[in-house]
């Protein structure tokens, strides 16, 4: 720590022990160093996106008789009067009815997180960026493609936090972006869409030698710029039930919303519901609710090379790997401290035993709430994209949603893909357009008949899953393996 980092650390260590004085059972501060982003597109080979922003300040929580106060300020020379408003707020909130919140016990931890990172991409000059994103532009590049875009985007933050209970944490996160796409126009003037999105297996490292390795992305491009001619020439999927074999690329989507968001606890408590929604599952689900078969296990799972790992989340509690769904049963819930104690009063029970490590906020001036971390399926045994395909008699092997409806429950779902490949007896035989499928998230979890084993499993991020309000834009990361589900609602009827 510098002597100004070190100065504003003092200051925080003495306005949380200034806030216990002062009748608060709890209070934390997140000092953001730095929060830099950065972000280079280019738009059929034009330099659309040069975007790069920097924000430093500190967040600063107080919990005063069962209520939150909250305050933030970029003006690092002010924290004692942050910590003042925050405090006030909480005041204020005690006014208001509302379920008493309560931290529990904590033991104070003292730590330290780095990513894996070889070159730091804010340490490489912009003009080697646009050299790589033009080198894969170049290969997009064909007479039947109408639009092309890559697109590259870095973030690096540097978080220290300290809670009234004694715990000082140091982080820093470092995340790497890619998309490419390419688009055009079928014969029915409808566009149509093939994309491609930086990726590994879950190991390696973070930084600017992930995506300028060709194998993690720049040498998809020729592949999905010929996948779209065979886009544009295809017919439509007809409707009809069958097997549907989901990619990982599409497959995390579907964790996504129908585990991912169905299993934080704040939707499930109701506290999302006037803007991200609810959930169907209920506290009494927890160690009971059959979600998927028995091949279904799903964790809140630490990755390298995800920016869903983050050493400690926002409440400074070391990040765990746990199961949230084992062997289809539900068996625990993304959360943080906070409502712990509202969801075991209200289940009458303990049925969430600690923290889930998922408190996390988007900027210094936000609050932390329950989120995604990295939502993985755990890999199966049933081999190969290539044997899960043999093994099929009729059905779809899908790819990259285009687009996505969800009941604000997350009980039903209806999903469009990029691209479909037929399945005929064993053999994948041609790719249709337009492909979409829906169904019933349990019913659908319980079809799930086919987990591909470790080779097909890979790490998939999502840079802009929103929730909150105000809004939180976060990132996070899904490890997936190809997965067969059984006799599933396929196509649209005329
Ligand atoms: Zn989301």
């Amino acid at each position: 720590m510098n002597t100004e980092l070190n100065q504003q650390a003092a200051a925080v260590k003495t306005e949380l022990k200034r806030m216990l004085d002062t009748g608060c059972s709890f209070a934390d501060a997140r000092l953001y160093g730095e929060d830099r982003s950065e972000r280079l597109t280019l738009y059929d080979g034009n330099l659309e996106t040069n975007y790069d922003a920097n924000e430093r300040g500190i967040g600063v929580r107080t919990l005063y008789k069962g209520a939150w106060g909250f305050a933030a300020t970029a003006d690092l020379s002010s924290i004692p009067a942050c910590f003042d408003r925050a405090f006030a707020n909480a005041k204020a909130a005690t006014m208001l009815p509302g379920f008493p919140k309560d931290m529990g016990p904590a033991q104070p931890t003292k730590g330290q997180y780095r990513p894996p990172v070889k070159q730091d991409p804010f340490e490489v000059p912009t003009s080697d960026k646009l050299a790589l994103l033009s080198g894969i532009d170049a290969q997009l590049k064909d007479d039947a493609v109408a639009h092309r875009y890559v697109t590259a985007s870095f973030q690096r933050r540097m978080i220290f936090y300290w809670n009234s209970e004694g715990t000082e944490v140091d982080r820093w996160q470092l995340n790497t972006f890619g998309s490419m796409a390419v688009m055009a126009p079928d014969p029915q003037g409808r566009t149509q869409r093939r994309t491609m999105e930086l990726f590994c297996n879950g190991d390696g490292t973070r930084g600017w030698e992930w995506i300028a390795d060709p194998a993690a992305f720049g040498a998809h491009a020729e592949r999905i710029r010929k996948e779209l001619a065979e886009i544009i020439a295809a017919e439509t999927l007809p409707p009809g039930r069958r097997d549907v074999i989901l990619l990982p690329g599409q497959g995390f989507l579907q964790v996504h919303e129908t585990i991912g968001h169905a299993l934080e606890l704040d939707r499930i408590l109701g506290y999302e519901l006037s803007f991200a929604g609810g959930s169907h599952v209920r506290l009494e689900h927890i160690g009971k609710l059959r979600y998927g078969s028995d091949k279904l296990n799903a964790r809140a799972g630490i990755v390298a090379n995800s920016p869903g790992t983050f050493g400690f989340d926002d409440e400074g509690t070391p990040q765990r790997d746990y199961y949230l769904i084992e062997k289809g049963i539900l068996v625990n819930v993304l959360s943080s401290r906070t409502d712990l104690a509202e969801a075991n009063a209200k289940a009458g029970r303990i049925a969430i035993k600690e923290s889930g490590t998922a408190a996390r906020a988007c900027a210094f001036y936000r609050t932390p709430i329950d989120r995604m971390t990295n939502i993985n399926i755990d890999a199966g045994e049933d081999g190969t994209l290539e044997d899960i395909v043999a093994a099929t008699e009729d059905g779809v092997v899908l790819d990259v949603p285009v687009s996505w409806s969800i009941g604000s429950n997350r009980e039903h779902f209806h999903f469009g893909t990029e691209i479909a490949w037929e399945v005929k007896n064993g053999k994948r035989t041609k790719v249709y357009k337009n492909p979409t499928y829906h169904g019933h998230t349990l019913e659908f979890w319980n079809s799930l008949d086919k987990v591909g084993s470790k080779p097909s499993w890979c790490l998939q991020q999502v840079p802009n899953c929103g929730k909150g309000e105000p809004n939180q834009i976060m990132e996070l990361g899904h490890g997936i393996p190809v997965m067969r589900f059984h006799n599933v609602e396929t196509g649209e009827k005329e």
